[in-house]
């Protein structure tokens, strides 16, 4: 094994996350020496199912929808991801984003393969009927694949509670019995758990305290920055202004807001309950959003969507730290530029993998059938939080490369040893 390793800049132009999130896989495999074989393994999806959807629309036409569901791996136990409903769906991405689950699942202990589906369909122009008859028959028609114990969807994209529970009254009636674990993300009142909707927002902010404290940062003397304002901003902002970190801008798709005496968190969260967005809001002078990631702060918090930080403006970011509570959105090509600046990204796969691991809690209640109070789910995931930042932070000091690749490091370790302990069967 090597004990040193140079990250190469990346030879490829393009800032397509998940090429990007490629690039980075083969970083670490080289830095582990895989052999190919388990290069080839880990690189190829377990299982691919296309199904067709077709549904009598509220007019009395018949349209025909097309539905992915990839299973990357499930070496580890039974895989896990969400379903995507968008106009751009296919297989090619869903494939890409069932890897992405693997590498998380594995970095952050939790006993799950990992997968993803997605059905292509423009989610803004069906009604509440049209969409529930596509989420029921594209669950009827993934019966063989979906299970409590075989391969378990969560929300993602334009599907949410609601969506989840048509998933699991479908399955159930099936089965003929209730199955609850069959989702994640559920509405409490059938077996969700307390503390997923805060848990990605609460793991961004065990994260972000961990490497300030690597760094020897105080919270009352670290000025925040964070990039988007719905469910995984809104939340990092308010939890680090608990902590005693001041949020000195926030944004969202309308625009941004910077104030470097503070920005009143509850304040905006308010107006966004009132407004919907955060457009008009006073607390903060007005900002474009290329500005926003630019201004003067200690910790950046990626948490609107991917591609943002790129070879363009990675040289220009002022922060020490950069959380990423989104998934990719730091490009390929920003991260040795971000590197040789000497600042710590605490990559994606960690930052945002709170959810994930409050939806293996979720599942583990769902199997038990005994509920945890909130606080206990929010003990054990700061638990599993902290050590796996622990973990990729020596990993990535052993082998003198980044978090992120460190993060790699870890997830496609423990998964090529599990393999090879586990053995292929043939
Ligand atoms: P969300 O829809 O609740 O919020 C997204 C926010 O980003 C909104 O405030 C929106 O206005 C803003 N936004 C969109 N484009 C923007 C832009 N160009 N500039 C500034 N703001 C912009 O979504 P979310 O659930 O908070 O997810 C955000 C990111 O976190 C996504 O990348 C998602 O994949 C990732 N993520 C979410 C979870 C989760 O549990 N919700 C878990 C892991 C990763």
């Amino acid at each position: 094994m090597m004990t040193e390793y140079k990250e190469p800049g990346p030879v490829l132009d393009h800032e397509n996350p998940f090429e990007s999130m490629m690039q980075r896989f083969d970083i670490a495999a080289e830095v582990l020496g895989l052999e190919d074989g388990v290069y080839q393994y880990l690189k190829t999806p377990v299982k691919q199912v296309t199904v067709s959807i077709p549904i009598q629309m509220d007019n009395g036409t018949v349209e025909i929808f097309e539905g992915h569901r990839v299973v990357h791996n499930d070496i580890l136990g039974p895989s896990k991801g969400g379903i995507r409903y968008a106009p751009d769906v296919n297989i090619d991405e869903v494939k890409a984003l069932a890897a992405w689950m693997t590498w998380k699942c594995a970095l952050l202990n939790v006993p799950f393969g990992g997968a993803k589906g997605g059905v292509k369909c423009d989610p803004t122009k069906l009604t509440a009927v049209e969409l529930e008859k596509i989420t029921r028959r594209y669950t009827a028609n993934m019966m063989e694949v979906f299970g409590d114990d075989k391969d378990i969807p969560a929300p993602d994209m334009n599907t949410n509670e609601q969506t989840m529970a048509w998933i699991m009254d479908t399955y159930s009636m099936h089965q003929r019995k209730t199955v609850s674990g069959v989702v994640t993300g559920k509405p409490l009142l059938i077996g969700g758990s307390l503390g997923r909707r805060e848990a990605t927002g609460r793991g961004v902010m065990i994260v972000t305290l961990g490497a300030m404290e690597k760094l020897g940062m105080k919270a009352k003397e670290t000025s925040v920055v964070v990039q988007g304002f719905g469910n995984v901003g809104s939340i990092s902002a308010q939890l680090l202004r608990e902590q005693g970190c001041k949020i000195v801008g926030i944004s969202d798709i309308t625009g941004g807001y910077y104030n470097k005496r503070g920005i009143d968190i509850q304040k905006a969260l308010d107006y966004v309950k009132q407004n919907k967005t955060l457009n008009g809001f006073t607390g903060g002078d007005a900002v474009s959003q290329t500005e926003l990631l630019e201004m003067e702060c200690d910790v950046l918090v990626p948490a609107a969507k991917e591609d943002q930080i790129t070879h363009k403006n990675a040289g220009k970011i002022k922060a020490k730290i950069i959380a990423e509570g989104a998934n990719g959105p730091t490009t390929a090509k920003a991260d040795p530029i971000l590197n040789e600046r000497g600042i710590i990204v605490v990559p994606d796969i960690l930052a945002n993998a709170g959810g994930v691991t409050v939806s293996y809690f979720e599942w583990v209640q769902n199997r038990v059938g005994y509920y945890w109070s909130l606080d206990r789910v929010n003990r054990r995931l700061e638990r599993m939080m902290k050590a796996s930042f622990d973990n990729v932070y020596e990993t990535a000091a052993k082998h003198k490369v980044s978090l992120r690749i460190g993060a790699y490091i870890v997830a496609i370790d423990k998964v090529a040893r599990t393999l090879k302990i586990r053995g292929i069967y043939a």
